[in-house]
């Protein structure tokens, strides 16, 4: 068994941001030359493939995903992040040392069936997945169902959760540009107040559960607006990121819609021009009904503990493996001790979660196998 624990540190020590990990795949890739029989190729610029030829049939796989996020961690533990602005966060470094852990694990036991492993870059609103997922490589596996864990800052270690159906929510970011015309502040009807349209376009938002009607929970939201250079000045521009999340890419469509018919109004009434620009799309994550279960039977033959879980209005790339093939998604816990959230620059997963990772993964290759 390679030494887990260590593994992470490591990892954890050199986080990268989205399609810049350049330092982890050289890493892993590293790690998995030691394997004979092992199929190695490399996704450009960030990813790996790796394929186990065990048996007949479809392959089974198994995602990590690889990316950090641009803050400062404060978790002064001592391995932490030497690359400044930038750190695991949401606790890629622990999947992708989970699945690490669960190659090891099969290119020792060798069981008879066939297996791929995905190191993914790029899962924090770059689209990732999808890049991968375009890869000719494809062509050429057939895959039966795709598997994924995300680390959960609630759950103990020694706990999962997950749930059929609709688990992690489709979303979609989006960026507002409003021009308006700049004029002293003293005279405002020679002025168009790209503030005061971004403020409107702001509160309309907030309205919008009415305007859809919608019985479904579902958040379009805003957490950056920038407007304004001097004190005086009546604000030519103004500038917002927002994001939207709902159960299923159809409700995102018609939130879409939604915000577009805002922006029109807004900039007729404050006669600005309002420029909404959609960006990376992310598919809901669908488990299949089997898979839960086969996951059920899992925990239980590891002795961990199963629960229920609600679906979440985060977002996962990881939708678009589940939506291709057929797939499970599950949270395995591994809350730290001051139960700190995912993209908190004090979250420090737990390490015993590691451990459990790694063999909740390798029994449902044997549940699988067996049904
Ligand atoms: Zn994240
Ligand atoms: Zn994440």
């Amino acid at each position: 068994m390679i030494d887990l624990v260590q593994i992470r540190k490591e990892l954890h020590q050199i986080p990268e941001l989205a399609f810049e990990e350049y330092k982890t795949q050289q890493y892993i890739m590293y790690k998995l030359q030691k394997y004979e029989g092992l199929e190695l190729y490399e996704f450009s610029p960030t990813g790996i493939f790796a394929a186990y030829n065990g048996g007949e049939g479809k392959y089974l796989l198994f995602r990590a995903d690889m990316d950090a996020l641009p803050l400062e961690e404060r978790t002064g533990c001592n391995f932490a992040s030497q690359h400044e602005g930038v750190m695991h966060a949401c606790g890629h470094d622990m999947h992708i040392t989970i699945l690490l852990g669960l190659i090891d694990e099969v290119m020792t036991s060798r069981p008879q069936v066939n297996i791929i492993f995905v190191f993914q870059p790029a899962e924090e609103g770059k689209g990732g997945a999808l890049r991968v997922l375009e890869n000719p490589i494809w062509e050429k596996y057939q895959v039966k169902s795709a598997f994924a864990l995300h680390v959960s800052p609630t759950l103990q270690a020694g706990e999962i959760s997950s749930r059929a159906g609709n688990f992690f929510a489709a979303t979609c970011e989006f960026d507002i540009v409003i021009k308006g015309k700049s004029a002293h502040i003293a005279i405002p009807e020679e002025g168009r107040n790209a503030l005061q349209a971004g403020i409107e376009l702001y509160q309309c938002v907030q309205q919008l559960p009415k305007l859809v009607k919608s019985k479904e929970k579902f958040i379009c939201d805003f957490g950056v607006l920038n407007s304004g250079t001097a004190r005086n000045t009546i604000p030519v521009d103004c500038f917002m990121r927002g994001t939207i999340r709902a159960e299923d890419e159809q409700k995102i469509k018609a939130l879409k819609e939604a915000l577009t018919g805002i922006c029109e109004s807004v900039a007729i009434a404050y006669g600005v021009d309002v420029e909404p620009k959609f960006l990376v799309e992310y598919k809901e994550v669908f488990n299949s009904q089997e898979l839960v279960n086969d996951l059920k039977a899992a925990a239980k033959a590891c002795d961990v503990r199963y629960h229920e879980a609600e679906p979440t209005m985060a977002g996962e790339d990881f939708g678009y493996f589940a939506g291709r093939w057929g797939g499970l998604l599950f949270w395995l816990g591994a809350a730290d001790a001051g139960k700190n959230s995912l993209h908190n620059n004090h979250f420090l997963p737990d390490e015993k979660a590691l451990a459990v990772g790694v063999k909740i993964m390798r029994q449902l290759i044997n549940e699988i196998k067996g049904t």
